[in-house]
């Protein structure tokens, strides 16, 4: 390839569209601390997810540790290795002591048969992903917490924008929370959210983003900083409008994707818009290679692909059990599925902006790689 072609790539709108909001920063010479744009931006995402309650933060990783601290998560919590360092930092930094549940071959999303032999007379809550976009199995996760008494947090980084029978995917569990990074598909530079339907939890949310005050003399609980500010909620407001046409084109780069490469010989493909009550957001294309059958390896693909300015990721290896900082950290339950995957995943280019031409001839390059 001519020019690098990168597995993402930040959505941005145009220029005036984010100058309208700065504008108003100029006229209000507020920059954060809940300024008017925070405030419309909350109210715009709130009618868009059709949540009850949002609290914004400063990035999805610090929205994970306010919810566990909002929740009052202590001891054990059940989660995935297959995911992206966050998720299971945010339980150590806190604290708590992570229980790696195995993941599903259909959508690599906790598997709930796995759950209950996770479950110790420590366990306050399971924390799981909705890794790619691709839900997780809600509602036998809710049957499990309620017969244990088990709090569920979902960490929906990846699922912006995707609902399941027409409910937003932050709607399920006690809270869930959003990333909005510049790499996701919808973004306010770095940001985040919790999304939420108690409202007694919001006195908790929105006191650990700011310092835990709740006014003038009242410090009422021992919170850090995580507050989004003004220029933050601009982009959020600018890019919103533009949510369908983001995940409509990237509808269609996955369906191209799907038409190259679908029956191929040790590829598998995940179509998660079969199913039909999902509506997808399309974030990433995973795939997984079966060196058996494809004749070459994930790495020896990964590889091949970069030299030829095809940076295509794997998202997620390792396992994030297996980091350096776990080392003898945590004892692992056999996760046979999660440990094939990981060796066997590459995450697709795909962004706004990507062309049909450019997706037919990475496939066509990945393509020449079989054995
Ligand atoms: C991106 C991501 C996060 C963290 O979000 P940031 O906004 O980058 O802090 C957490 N969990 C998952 C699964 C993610 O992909």
């Amino acid at each position: 390839m001519k020019n690098k072609i990168f597995v993402t790539k930040p959505f941005l709108p145009q220029r005036e569209e984010f100058d309208k909001y700065v504008d108003r920063i100029w006229e209000t010479d507020q920059l954060t601390n809940r300024g008017p744009l925070h405030e419309e931006f909350a109210d715009e995402l709130k009618k868009y997810l059709k949540a009850p309650e949002l609290t914004l933060t400063s990035n999805g990783h610090l929205a994970l540790e306010i919810a566990i601290k909002g929740l009052g998560l202590s001891g054990e919590v059940i989660t995935t290795p297959f995911t992206f360092a966050s998720t299971t930092h945010s339980l150590a930094l806190n604290g708590i002591k992570p229980v790696f549940c195995d993941i599903t071959e259909d959508n690599m999303t906790i598997d709930t048969n796995r759950i209950e032999e996770c479950i110790t007379e420590k366990t306050t809550a399971i924390l799981p992903v909705h890794t790619y976009g691709h839900m997780c199995d809600t509602e036998g996760i809710s049957k499990i917490a309620e017969a244990y008494g088990l709090k569920v947090l979902y960490d929906a980084a990846h699922a912006f924008g995707v609902k399941k029978d027409g409910v937003s995917s932050g709607m399920y569990g006690d809270a869930s929370i959003y990333s909005f990074h510049a790499t996701k598909l919808f973004h306010t530079i770095e940001g985040g959210a919790i999304v939420y339907k108690n409202q007694e939890y919001r006195r908790l949310f929105e006191g650990y983003k700011n310092f835990g005050i709740e006014n003038e003399e009242c410090v009422s609980l021992i919170g850090g900083n995580a507050k989004m500010n003004e220029f933050q909620a601009a982009m959020g407001l600018a890019n919103i409008p533009h949510l369908s046409e983001i995940i409509s084109e990237r509808e269609e780069i996955t369906y191209r994707y799907h038409r190259n490469l679908e029956g191929v010989a040790g590829l598998r493909l995940y179509a998660p818009y079969e199913d039909k009550r999902i509506e997808h957001n399309f974030s990433y294309v995973p795939i997984l290679i079966d060196e058996k059958y494809f004749g070459a390896s994930r790495d020896q693909i990964y590889y091949a692909l970069k030299k030829d300015n095809i940076f295509v990721r794997k998202y997620f290896y390792p396992l994030t059990c297996d980091f350096e900082c776990y080392k003898g950290e945590f004892q692992n339950s056999d996760l046979p599925v999660a440990r094939k995957i990981s060796e066997q995943v590459l995450c697709l280019p795909i962004y706004n902006g990507l062309s049909l031409e450019v997706v037919d001839e990475i496939c066509v390059r990945l393509l020449k790689l079989k054995g």
